[in-house]
């Protein structure tokens, strides 16, 4: 979803998942001083996300969208039950919000959306100049391509740098090519490779700690 969030309709910055947390209670307990954390403290702030202590009273945590240049916000969604939904519909709700003129939603601009990127600028570039006559209906569809692209490179090149995007990529496809099919009780399952990993690495951040791991393994076979 993150990728496919269109750049801030005011000012064109660039779209921020925000997170904070409110009270779940809407009855106040006498006991509890809620000028420091609660209602009486104002709206939820952006970034508040310090774990309140065990005697303040319950807070839930919230997701919203907002621009990180203006700060134009969505309203705040909570994330329980399920964060991911929370997320989708804050997104929808940002790029709602906008007054760009709603185009059919076709399985063509649901794949522009999501796959395309700013990687792809030459290869659209090379398409639009190999194009020839049918502009009536190519138009809208370059239209379309260049909307995006622009799109992409606000969002994409600040929160979702390319290149460790497509080393991961890469990994992914090295562990795929050494899945083993097992059977179990009958069902199958991908088994992965279990791979080694000096302890001597154990100091690296997770992600690092696995990426180095993975790259250790053989290169995988190109053919
Ligand atoms: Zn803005």
């Amino acid at each position: 979803m993150y990728e496919q969030l269109i750049p801030c309709d005011h000012c064109g910055g660039r779209p921020t998942v925000g997170r904070s947390q409110r009270l779940v209670s809407f009855l106040p307990d006498p006991t509890y001083d809620y000028t420091q954390w609660g209602r009486l403290a104002g709206p939820p702030l952006i970034g508040d996300t310090l774990p309140r202590p065990p005697e303040a009273p319950k807070t839930e945590h919230l997701v919203c969208i907002y621009c990180a240049d203006c700060g134009m916000q969505t309203p705040w969604e909570a994330v329980a039950p399920n964060e991911r939904a929370a997320m989708d519909r804050v997104g929808e709700l940002w790029n709602r919000r906008l007054n760009r003129p709603e185009a059919e939603i076709t399985d063509l601009q649901r794949l522009v959306e999501r796959e395309v990127g700013v990687p792809d600028i030459p290869a659209v570039l090379d398409l639009l100049s190999r194009t020839k006559g049918n502009w009536d209906e190519m138009g809208p569809v370059f239209a379309m391509l260049a909307r995006r692209l622009i799109d992409a490179t606000i969002v994409t090149f600040d929160g979702w740098p390319i290149e460790p995007v497509l080393q991961d990529a890469a990994r992914y496809r090295k562990l795929v090519q050494l899945v083993k099919w097992i059977q179990i009780e009958g069902q199958r399952y991908a088994e992965f490779p279990r791979i080694y990993s000096p302890s001597e690495n154990g100091e690296l951040l997770f992600e690092d700690c696995l990426a180095v791991a993975i790259d250790s393994l053989p290169d995988r076979d190109r053919w």
